[in-house]
Formats: structure tokens, sequence, C-alpha cells
């Protein structure tokens, strides 16, 4: 692979979609050793404080000691999520951490567009809390790194990589595409991290509290988010058009 910058504008290929994963981190070492001698302390992985972001928080930690996260806090997260931020911070204390708020407080968009806005128009709700917030983070950084897998679902089955992020004008990193959902349990307690004690109460995906349930062992592992609602996803992952959220 030899070094050449990415830019979202001149992205045409995943430089590593032919990369046969060979070691025990299935690829992950090595597109994060690639990323951030790529891009530097530019770089910025936006984490969500799931099983996931263990294991990638743990491996980051050993390729950039300081590396720089960001958490979108709605405002609306469980107190297990904040505690689980304190174990992290806590146990590595050199990464730059940031928890970046929406412009308007839960009270403030309650004002503006009427209570519980989750529950009549949530991809508004995710919109103010979550999109808009990541748009002003990935302002001008010309990568950032995600934790998702091909197998979390159909929508990010296709995920490389190396992605062309045309939602945040960016270039999205992708290292744990490969990892199962049993890969990640296995590295999380071999290595004893700290994880969310929600997870051990049938709990696997977690994100805001209204829009987070606990499921049975013949659901799938993101039929907890927006239960009975069409929404799968908040937004973060795919090109919807929001410009009529705004
Ligand atoms: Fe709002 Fe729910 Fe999205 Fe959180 S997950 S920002 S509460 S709609």
């Amino acid at each position: 692979m030899t070094r050449q910058i990415l830019s979202y504008q001149n992205f045409t290929v995943d430089p590593f979609q032919d990369f046969s994963p060979t070691d025990d981190t299935k690829g992950a070492f090595t597109i994060l050793r690639w990323a951030y001698d790529l891009y530097g302390d530019s770089i910025v992985y936006a984490c969500s404080f799931g099983a996931e972001s263990m294991v990638l928080i743990d491996l980051l930690s050993k390729v950039k000691s300081n590396a720089k996260i960001v958490f979108l806090d709605t405002g609306l997260h469980f107190q297990e999520t904040y505690d689980l931020i304190d174990e992290v911070k806590n146990r590595y204390p050199d990464l730059r951490m940031h928890l970046k708020q929406p412009d308007l407080t839960v009270d403030e968009q309650a004002a503006k567009y009427g209570s519980a806005l989750w529950k009549r128009k949530p991809d508004q709700c995710c919109f103010i809390r979550k999109i808009k917030p990541l748009e002003e983070v990935l302002d001008n950084v010309p990568a950032w790194i995600s934790g998702l897998r091909r197998e979390q679902s159909l929508s990010r089955s296709k995920t490389d990589f190396v992605n062309k992020d045309e939602r945040f004008k960016s270039i999205k990193v992708c290292p744990l595409i490969h990892w199962t959902w049993d890969d990640v349990w296995n590295y999380i307690l071999q290595r004893e991290l700290p994880y969310n004690e929600l997870h051990d109460n049938n709990f696997p995906s977690i994100g805001c509290i209204p829009c987070t349930s606990q499921v049975t062992e013949s659901d799938d592992l993101r039929a907890g988010r927006w239960t009975g609602q069409t929404k799968t996803e908040c937004g973060l992952h795919t090109n919807n058009d929001d410009r009529n959220l705004r």
C-alpha cells in the first residue's frame, strides 16, 4: 500500500477492499495504523460507548494513545453510559475525550418543537441531537473512525474498511467490519475491558433512553432501537436527505 492521501473529493475506491484479514484483529490494527499514518492528529473517532467501542478504544490506545474521541452527548443517555465514560477516562487517561452537545438542551428542544419529539419526529430529533453536532465536529476533518460491523444489519453489510462518506464530506474508516458479535465479546472478556452494564441486562445496542429497549433472546441485536417505529438508524450512516429537518 503506497502512502497516498485520500480526500473526500478524490476518493474512488477503498484501498483495502481486497485486504484479506489474517491477524487476530481481523485487519483492525492494520487499518488503524494506516489511518493514523495518513491523517495524523486530524482523525476523529466518533464513539457510541457500545460494546464495539470498547474494542476500538483499546486498539486505538495502542496505536495512538492520545487519539481524539467524540461522544454525541444528546443529554438523553442512560446513567450507566456516563458511568462507563468515566471508567474509560480513568483507564485510558491520555485519550482526548470530548462530549459534544447539541445547540439545544432537551428542555429548549421541547419548548421549540414540543415535548417528546423522539416520539413524533424521531428523524428531526436525531438530526438536532446527533447529526448536526457530528457535522460540526467533522467540519474540515478529512477522516473519521466508526465501529460499524458488516454483521450488524443489511444496510451495513457492504461497509468497507475505508468509505467515501457523502453525508459528512469525509472519509469514514471502519476497522471492525469483519468482527462478529462473538469476536467483540471475546476481546472484551479476555482483556477484562470495561463495558456498559446494561449489556448484561439484554440491551445489546444502547442509545438514548427514549429510543432504547430490552430485547429477547430471539431478537436481532438492533431490535431494541426505536422499537415500534419504522426508523432503524439515527442517520449518521445513511445519506438521507435531511434538508427538511434543518
Ligand atoms: Fe432523539 Fe431518540 Fe435520536 Fe436520541 S435516538 S436523538 S432521543 S430520536
